[in-house]
């Protein structure tokens, strides 16, 4: 019969609606949800700042990571940076020391920052996961979908000009893309309005010297897209 598995609906003191109880006497919907984190309850989601974002999420155990990690990585650089950058998750040194991009990619990443006339000071430099991965793994899906919403915040904080991606595991998931590396570089991508490049992890560019070149000419294009934009904003103003 309809009558006995009907959940009807009903308004709580609250004013909120909730689900009263079927005859089968099972769980009702809300009480089930009521179970699940809400995540507009989480206090990160209102942090006003970085160190304040920081201290609300690291202690972080959402996903396994958080119980390998020997050091919690949230990102380093310039809180008003007008280019953000992202990497894909910390390695041994990153996670040893807490911070992202410090053993020889990271070398590598400042030496082209400077090439382009940043110093790794002026720019804010973080990555999709906060927590290294065992032996250097590539993230999982669920590890991501933990994680990312810090990163996101972390955008909406720094208000960066223009975003970088190192490798294609930044940039697919920062822009819910399939595409290979070779097809996102040398293009404008946009995150939330933001512009997106594209180019080589360091790590890579390591492995395989005959990146460098391409590199090289995708990071002069970020250079080159900041400083329009720089212009752009100061003219306005
Ligand atoms: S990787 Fe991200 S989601 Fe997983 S424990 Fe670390 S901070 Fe939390």
């Amino acid at each position: 019969m309809f009558g006995e598995n009907l959940i009807t609906t009903t308004q709580n003191l609250s004013g909120r609606e909730s689900m009263t109880k079927n005859s089968a006497g099972k769980p009702q919907e809300t009480e089930l949800f009521d179970q699940l984190p809400s995540p507009a309850s989480e206090p990160w989601i209102s942090a006003r700042d970085l160190p304040e974002l920081n201290s609300a999420i690291c202690q972080c155990m959402k996903c396994s990571l958080g119980e390998s990690r020997t050091k919690f990585v949230f990102g380093v650089g310039n809180p008003d940076a007008s280019l953000l950058i992202i990497g894909e998750a910390p390695g041994a040194d990153e996670d040893r020391q807490g911070e992202p991009f410090v053993g020889r990619a990271g070398q590598l990443l400042n030496k082209i920052l400077e090439a382009i006339q940043f110093r790794r000071e002026d720019v804010f430099i973080c990555n999709i996961l906060k927590c290294r991965p065992p032996n250097n793994r590539a993230p999982v899906a669920e590890e991501v979908e933990q994680c990312i919403p810090y990163l996101r915040k972390q955008i909406s904080l720094v208000r960066p000009k223009v975003i970088l991606c190192l490798g294609l595991v930044a940039a697919g998931h920062l822009l819910g893309s399939r595409e290979s590396l070779s097809r996102l570089r040398g293009k404008v991508h946009s995150y939330e309005n933001t512009p997106v490049m594209v180019t080589y992890h360091p790590a890579a560019l390591l492995r395989n010297p005959n990146w460098k070149r391409p590199a090289w000419e995708d990071v002069q294009a970020v250079r080159k897209l900041h400083d329009e934009l720089v212009a752009q904003s100061s003219a306005k103003e």
